[in-house]
Order: structure tokens, then sequence, then C-alpha cells
């Protein structure tokens, strides 16, 4: 029996992190992979890298982690984002930045691919909102199957005949003579309006896709954002799934 659990924005939420991995480990999964933005926004930066490197799993870069790693000014950003960012650059060491410097863009994780934002421009961080947005990253997708993250709202985008349709999460098994490009949503900072951790299961044999919601102690993962000096708004936005 294989059971890949898929995680993606993490975002330095230990919390939200360790539910995910205790609730995928009871639903019997024995494989994981990171589908980026491991640190950045909430103040577990190190403890989350650090679990994830442990793992030793299949893991790419997202946006956030590249910015960690780099020493780039954040004169550009608006001023949560830029303070954050300071912030998380501040925990990491050179080790750590260089174990998120070297993570790779899009990986391939038969029998699907893994890819932070899209994979026709995996670099440029383009944002997957709708069936129109998605239409390019198909003719790039060789698996029936690929992953990925970056809005933090799950859904699924599915290609036949040249045509792109999306759906709301919901279990299914990925037909023959079509492709999934497939949203697993957010661990560490949820934007749909449910601010349970979220993630996906991929049955290797069942060939099934499924999607869960965690609770978790959002309580002291606030606590910490707080006593870091982190923005409240980060912890406000927690509790709305925003
Ligand atoms: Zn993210």
């Amino acid at each position: 029996m294989t059971r890949t659990a898929i995680l993606s924005d993490i975002h330095a939420n230990l919390e939200a992190l360790t539910a995910v991995i205790n609730d995928a480990e009871a639903r019997g999964c024995n494989k994981i992979v990171c589908l980026g933005d491991v640190v950045g926004y909430n103040a577990d930066p190190v403890a989350c890298l650090d679990f994830i490197r442990s793992l030793g799993c299949p893991a790419i870069k997202g946006n956030h982690d590249e910015e960690a790693a780099s020493d780039e000014s954040t004169l550009m950003m608006n001023p949560v984002a830029s303070s954050a960012l300071l912030w998380t650059r501040a925990q990491l060491d050179d080790d750590r930045r260089e174990w998120l410097r070297r993570l790779r863009l899009v990986r391939s994780v038969s029998p699907f691919t893994i890819v932070h934002s899209t994979l026709d421009q995996p670099n440029r961080w383009h944002y997957i909102i709708n069936k129109y947005d998605a239409l390019s990253n198909f003719g790039f997708q060789l698996h029936r199957l690929c992953f990925h993250g970056h809005t933090h709202i799950p859904k699924i985008f599915c290609y036949q005949g040249m045509q792109t349709t999306e759906f709301e999460p919901a279990d299914f098994v990925p037909m023959e003579d079509q492709k999934y490009f497939v949203n697993v949503g957010s661990v560490g900072q949820p934007r749909d309006g449910d601010w349970r951790a979220s993630y996906c299961i991929y049955d290797h044999d069942t060939n099934t896709v499924s999607f869960h919601r965690v609770e978790y102690d959002i309580a002291t993962t606030q606590r910490k954002i707080i006593d870091a000096g982190l923005p409240s708004i980060l912890a406000d936005r927690l509790e709305r799934g925003l």
C-alpha cells in the first residue's frame, strides 16, 4: 500500500504542520511530498524547515522560500510582507537558507508532477485562480496528474479535448484521457474561508485523490506570531481563513 500526503504552503505554522502529519499518519500515509513555501508569514520557520528537511522527502521551492533565501531589497513590498520577510530571514542561518536556495522548481514524483505555481513558467509565480489561467499550464504537463499550491485555495482544474474545467475540491479518480492540475490548498494559512489546515492524499493503489481539512491549535500559533513581534494581522487572518 502506498499513500502519499501532499502538503503545500506550510508557512512556518508548526501547529498546523504537526496536526496534518498526525492526520496523514492516521490515514495510512507512508510518503510525504512538499510543494513549497515552508517559511514566511508565521513564527516557526526554523522548526518547520528542519522538520521537512529531516524527512528527506521530495520538496520544491515556493516564492517565499526564494525570498527568504535571497538578500534582495524588500522596499517594493507592502509593509506587512516586508517586515515578515525580514523577520524570517533573520531566523534562518546560512545552512538553512542554502537548503531553500537549492530546492528545485518542478519535480516528477511518478506517477505525478509537483510545482508550487505553474508548469509553464514556474519561476514567475503566476496565480492560477480560474480555468482560463490554468490553460497554459496543461501544455507543459506530461503526467496525467500535477499537484500545486500558491493560491492557498484548494481546487481541481481538468483538461480534456482542448478545454479546461474547474471543480471544487472533492475526492476523485483521475481518468485516462484527461489531465488534472490539483491545488491542495495550504497547511499553514488557508484562504478559502475555512481556517482548518488543508492537504491532499494520493492513494497509489486505488488511483484516488482525496482532500482533507484538519483542526489545529490555532491559539498557540497566534500567540507565537504576537510574541515574535510579527504584524498582528497575520494572527487575525488565520482564524478567518483569509
Ligand atoms: Zn504561499
